[in-house]
């Protein structure tokens, strides 16, 4: 364990970088730091490529940030991680590497960084303590992204032993929320069955396609509750283990489908695709250690997928 460093690290007056801020998570993070008093930056991949050291060092030097959201990644649902193994693991190795590493050179006072709960081996024990990790082989149509993330979880942990300096790791699960990507070929599940159940609606009650057997159990947090969370942490936890931050609770896939077909509207039958990987049966994270130290997530699933799809109705009809 690191040595006697306080847990309670004030963003007030901060100048706080939300690397990722146009991803699920990094908006969420701008929405909430928005009623802290500190200074937001942010800056476009137009700008800055995360994964070219030398762009992240200029960036870093000129922006003199005092604390990092370590948001950004390379991200994606079941199928694409399958398909794209390479990017999913160089990219985020080389993102999280260069931040991390820049951060050292300019000297942040605090970093966190987001991993997963799919680092975890794909039959860890339910629910999933954070000592779970590297007891088993991984699942394996997300072991290159869970890789990365494993990578740079231990990093944070080698930068706190080696250089003293107060970089921490979360691992939230499954998430959903406004800002997600509803693209059917690239999405995870919640926005994909919202996209496909909006469009059965829309064809009068046409069949929603589920992929796999419906039986996997996944938990869901809000991403508005997940990003609560972790300016809870940056504030209050200074660990070189890594916190999980969850709910609590699980579901299955059949019964997320059905919940989602009522959320829209949509009455069509379900019909499950078995040709596509259910991926791991459950991944349900331990949060223990996150609700001891007194927080609660806020918004449980229904009103989170409502508060999801209005969202989506609204940037849907922006689109057109
Ligand atoms: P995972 O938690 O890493 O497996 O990520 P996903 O959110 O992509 O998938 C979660 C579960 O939902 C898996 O069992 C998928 O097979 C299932 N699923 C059912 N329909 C869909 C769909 O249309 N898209 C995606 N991405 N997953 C789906």
């Amino acid at each position: 364990m690191t040595a006697g460093r306080p847990a309670n690290y004030d963003l007030a007056g901060k100048r706080v970088w939300v690397a990722g801020h146009r991803g699920l998570v990094g908006s969420a993070l701008v929405r909430r730091l928005a009623s802290e008093n500190c200074e937001i930056l942010t800056v476009g991949r137009d700008t800055v490529d995360l994964r070219r050291q030398a762009d992240v060092e200029r960036w870093m030097e000129q922006a003199k940030p005092d604390a990092i959201f370590e948001a950004a990644a390379t991200v994606g649902g079941i199928f694409t991680n399958e398909n794209r193994p390479a990017e999913f693991l160089y990219d985020n190795l080389a993102i999280e590497t260069n931040i991390i590493e820049a951060a050292r050179r300019v000297g942040v006072g605090k970093l966190l960084f987001l991993g997963s709960s799919c680092i975890y081996p794909r039959l860890a024990p339910q629910p999933i303590p954070e000592n779970a990790l590297l007891t088993g082989p991984l699942e394996p149509t997300n072991q290159w992204y869970a890789l990365a993330k494993i990578a740079g979880s231990m990093l944070c942990q080698a930068y706190r032993r080696q250089y003293g300096l107060d970089f921490i790791s979360t691992m939230p699960t499954n998430l959903y929320g406004p800002g997600d990507n509803f693209e059917l070929a690239t999405s995870h599940v919640i926005p994909a069955l919202m996209a496909k159940a909006h469009a059965a609606k829309a064809k009068g009650g046409a069949e929603i396609v589920v992929w796999g057997t419906g039986t996997p159990r996944r938990e869901f947090l809000y991403v508005d509750d997940l990003a609560d969370a972790l300016v809870f942490l940056m504030k209050n936890y200074s660990d070189e283990e890594h916190i999980n931050v969850g709910t609590g609770s699980e579901i299955t896939i059949k019964e997320l489908a059905t919940l989602i077909a009522r959320v829209v509207g949509a009455d069509g039958k379900l019909r499950f695709d078995s040709k596509m990987s259910d991926g791991t049966p459950r991944k349900l994270v331990d949060s223990t250690r996150l609700l001891s130290m007194g927080w609660r997530p806020r918004t449980g699933l229904e009103q989170g997928l409502r508060q999801t799809y209005d969202w989506y109705l609204k940037s849907a009809a922006a689109r057109s």
